[in-house]
């Protein structure tokens, strides 16, 4: 017999992943919340942030979230999970730009016009578009990094 039953987890406001650390999903939301602090994600307003999404003032210890995705890093990101088939998608920043990931599902490289409609949507933002295979894994992943 099928029974269902309702899980708590913790996701983070800004970027989307889930607080994994232990376990992914709990039965009450306080203990979800609880395993989210103690793996150092930051509460703001009822908001949750995981450790990228935060800045820590080593100074007076405090924790600012970092200001939302641009639109077009969000469209980017959007792009990648509903369009390219892979397990795996991952934001980095640096001061002046972001890099997008996606691992690719049993090919190396995008098709032409799925390149042509990144560059399109993401306009004077696109800095550059790579695929190539992960340092560890089997896998290819497509890099993106555009403007802030
Ligand atoms: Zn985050």
């Amino acid at each position: 017999m099928i029974i269902s039953e309702i899980f708590y987890g913790v996701k983070c406001n800004r970027c989307g992943e889930t607080c994994e650390e232990e376990y992914a999903f709990w039965s009450d939301e306080g203990s979800a919340i609880d395993n989210a602090m103690e793996s150092e994600w930051m509460e703001d307003k009822g908001k949750h942030y995981c450790t990228n999404c935060y800045d820590f003032d080593e100074e007076t210890e405090e924790r600012t979230a970092k200001p939302d995705f641009p639109e077009h890093v969000k469209n980017l990101r959007k792009f990648f999970e509903k369009m390219i088939i892979g397990s795996e998608r991952n934001t980095t920043e640096g001061d002046n730009h972001f890099t997008v990931s996606k691992s690719l599902y049993k090919r190396q490289k995008l098709e032409t016009f799925e390149e042509n409609y990144i560059k399109e949507m993401l306009g004077d933002k696109f800095i550059s578009l790579e695929c190539k295979k992960h340092e560890r894994y089997t896998q290819f992943y497509c890099y993106v990094m555009v403007a802030r």
